[in-house]
């Protein structure tokens, strides 16, 4: 684990009562859980039998980056990613969009449950090479978490250490 991520280990109330700010308090060692509370719940999903042109579309709507594909049960099937589509578009130049969903997604989904810290869910897509990592519970999808989701989160830890020291400093 890079020192650099190592959690705070302060825990003062935050200065004001924004959304923002609350991810401070009590996170010696930040889990899934924590960030979901601030960023919410929602998974996009879609079906193995539409097609990559409606992946897309959906992608570009919801300003995500990764689809999670589930069954008509609602079980995680896979997970299609803006890299699938990109690989795919270069293997099959002309004819990728009319492709199934379920012939291009990755099917071994890793996932993760909303009590594992954040760093050990950071180490898990940096070696493994990938940004998405679908949150489960009891069989069931609870949220999406991306390396991005992580690295904001720390960040905006750091900011609320730095205020508060700042705070401390000039009384
Ligand atoms: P990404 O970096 O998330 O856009 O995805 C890169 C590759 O990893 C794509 O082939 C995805 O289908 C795959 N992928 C993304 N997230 C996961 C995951 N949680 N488990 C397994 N494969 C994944």
């Amino acid at each position: 684990m890079p020192t650099s991520y190592q959690s705070p280990m302060r825990r003062d109330k935050p200065a004001d009562g924004s959304k923002s700010q609350s991810v401070t308090v009590q996170e010696q060692n930040p889990t899934v859980a924590n960030l979901l509370a601030v960023k919410g719940g929602s998974v996009f999903s879609i079906k193995p039998n539409e097609t990559l042109g409606r992946a897309v579309e959906e992608l570009r709507d919801r300003h995500v980056g990764a689809l999670v594909v589930t069954d008509d049960t609602g079980a995680l099937a896979g997970i299609l990613s803006e890299r699938d589509i990109v690989r795919k578009l270069a293997d099959t130049p002309g004819q990728t969009l009319p492709q199934r969903v379920g012939d291009v997604m990755t099917q071994n989904v890793i996932t993760c449950g909303p009590s594992e810290p954040l760093v050990s869910v950071l180490k898990r897509m940096t070696d493994g090479r990938f940004r998405h990592m679908p949150v489960v519970e009891n069989e069931t999808l609870i949220g999406m978490v991306t390396i991005g989701d992580v690295i904001n989160h720390r960040l905006t830890q750091l900011e609320h250490e730095a205020l508060h020291l700042k705070q401390l400093i000039t009384g």
